[in-house]
């Protein structure tokens, strides 16, 4: 059975002891049913996992001693997602399902046709949602690095970002000729665009193109925005993976 695991925001420790906040110790306790003396898996964030033993029964749970688990988690082709902000619910559909696909960083973009704007005074809370929300989706799908998620920038900050120079970047366009597949290799970085409901506006994709973007498409349909986020993904993962450990967990 795979045991059960948390995020602690602690740096863990070989040996260590780590304390659960009030919110996941209710969660062990009240919704989950673990006692003292069962085992559970704790990750940091930093791409190691923990297994301990539930030491305590009362509201403060500590778990210890800390022992580092080996994961099936085999290092993948770093993959970003610049996603243009959509309505919120299908937003965070992208982040979560995203992360279940190996994104390691969101970058939410602001576009021309893009209707939503987060508010300023809405972004901090905007944030931590957001972050919650991959957390959650790193538990279920047994990541051990949580993604980053930036703050929303133009697509324009974007296109001259020099930290992005060196992947291999591809912009989504339902009316390109190229295929999304074309100049995809294993351990490439890699960054992946798509557009708001409303598309990108001409002039976008120009300037993705001047700026070394391949413009690529996902054959004759026009999907909406999150399922062709998630299409991409999951053509990247099928192309980039490799296959998972044999030995690994259930
Ligand atoms: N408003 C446009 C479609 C926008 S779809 C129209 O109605 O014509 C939203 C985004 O999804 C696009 O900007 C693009 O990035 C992506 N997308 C949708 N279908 C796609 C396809 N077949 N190939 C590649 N990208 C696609």
């Amino acid at each position: 059975m795979p045991r059960r695991r948390f995020f602690v925001p602690q740096k863990l420790e070989q040996n260590g002891i780590a304390v659960l906040t009030p919110d996941q110790a209710h969660h062990l306790r009240i919704v989950l049913r673990l006692r003292a003396g069962e085992e559970v898996e704790l990750f940091d964030g930093t791409g190691l996992s923990y297994s301990g033993i539930i030491q305590s029964r009362r509201a403060e749970i500590r778990i210890g001693p800390l022992r580092e688990v080996a994961l099936p988690e085999a290092p993948i082709t770093a993959l970003a997602l610049a996603a243009a902000l959509i309505k919120p619910d299908r937003f965070e559909w992208i982040l979560q399902k995203g992360t279940e696909l190996g994104v390691e960083r969101f970058l939410p973009l602001e576009t021309a046709f893009s209707t939503v704007r987060i508010p300023q005074a809405r972004l901090g809370a905007r944030m931590d949602r957001w972050q919650r929300i991959v957390r959650e989706a790193c538990k279920q799908s047994r990541r051990v690095t949580i993604p980053e998620v930036h703050f929303p920038m133009p697509l324009a900050a974007l296109l001259t970002a020099p930290e992005y120079a060196a992947h291999v970047r591809f912009m989504l366009y339902e009316k390109a000729s190229e295929r999304l597949t074309a100049g995809l290799k294993p351990g490439n970085p890699a960054l992946l665009c798509v557009g708001p409901e409303g598309g990108w506006d001409a002039t976008e994709v120009h300037a993705a193109e001047d700026a070394g973007y391949r413009i690529v498409g996902m054959g004759t349909r026009v999907l909406r925005a999150e399922t062709a986020a998630l299409a991409a993904l999951a053509i990247f993962q099928f192309l980039l993976e490799p296959p998972p450990m044999r030995d690994g967990p259930p």
